[in-house]
């Protein structure tokens, strides 16, 4: 049996639960908050698991023993969509056990709420505002994981250097909203030709960087033509004007002993090449 129903706080519940209250008031990760609501309430309300989704942050959320009696909610406070939370057991859940677990949602929806906000803040302090990709705070952070789980799993780790070509006559002869259109262009271009899971960061100006897990150069390097060809096969119109823009690629892969300064050094050597080499072009490096 699968029952759904929106649960909606509208005000607080003052309730003798304040230790789960307190034990829920200790985090601010939706998977730690999730799972201590959990074993709070498995004395009160039996489940043998639960799923919690949030499409906001593309959360899916399993634990526990899938069972065929389930009951959902979707949490909302103030108009705010909070995710929602099933849980399941094998034996079906009665009125008693309903009441008492709306009861005890109530607990939950305010530190989820402070969850999701301080999410939302994180979020936004890793995010570059006129491209919508990763900034360069966002990227220091993750090269210095990917590059130590690679070097700890003996696994490929290849980045790309991407710069986009003659980007000041573009602001020159077009306009400074032109350039910032045609950034944000570029970095949907980027986006589109990746797997979910490489991530684009806004390196600088006109200078993004592409983190490629478990890719080797030569994975890498099908890539960066794949985005190459992309960019130099987009037109950009602005004010009724067609405008072309390529960009220029370097393509390093971590070795041994690499720092996160020396790999990025390489693929910005193999772009600045490819730049000399005349524009346009991706270049690996050897
Ligand atoms: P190259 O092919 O050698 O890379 O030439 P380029 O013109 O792209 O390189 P250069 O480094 O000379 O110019 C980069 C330009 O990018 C200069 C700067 O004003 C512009 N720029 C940097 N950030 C932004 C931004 O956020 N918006 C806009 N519109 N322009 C930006
Ligand atoms: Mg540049
Ligand atoms: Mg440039």
């Amino acid at each position: 049996m699968v029952s759904n129903k929106t649960f909606e706080a509208t005000k607080v519940v003052n309730i003798n639960h304040y230790d789960i209250s307190s034990a829920l008031q200790t985090t601010l990760d939706f998977n730690k908050l999730i799972q201590n609501f959990s074993s709070k309430i498995a004395g009160m309300v039996a489940h043998s698991g639960y799923v919690y989704t949030n499409k906001e942050f593309g959360l899916e959320i399993k634990s526990g023993v899938f069972a065929r009696q389930s009951r959902s909610y979707a949490l909302k406070v103030e108009d705010k969509a909070l995710g929602e939370l099933k849980l399941l057991r094998s034996h079906k859940f009665d009125v008693a056990d309903l009441e008492l677990l709306e009861t005890l949602l109530c607990c939950l929806i305010y530190p989820l709420k402070n969850a999701s906000m301080y999410q939302q803040a994180l979020k936004m302090a890793y995010t570059d505002p006129l491209t919508q990709t990763n900034n360069r705070s966002a990227f220091d952070d993750c090269i210095k994981r990917e590059i130590s789980l690679a070097a700890r799993h003996s696994k490929h780790l290849a980045i790309i250097f991407l710069d986009i070509d003659h980007f000041k006559h573009i602001n020159d002869q077009y306009g400074h909203d032109c350039g910032d259109v045609a950034l944000s262009s570029v970095a949907k271009w980027i986006k589109e030709g990746l797997r979910t899971s490489d991530a684009v960061f806004r390196f600088g100006g006109e200078e993004f960087v592409i983190i490629l897990s478990e890719t080797d150069l030569v994975g890498a390097e099908l890539v960066a033509e794949r985005i190459r060809g992309a960019i130099e096969n987009h037109t950009l119109s602005y004010n009724m004007q067609p405008i072309s823009i390529t960009a220029s690629l370097g393509v390093s892969e971590l070795r041994p002993n690499d720092t996160l300064e020396t790999l990025v050094k390489r693929a910005d050597g193999a772009m600045y090449k490819a730049k000399k080499g005349g524009r346009n072009q991706v270049v690996l490096a050897y």
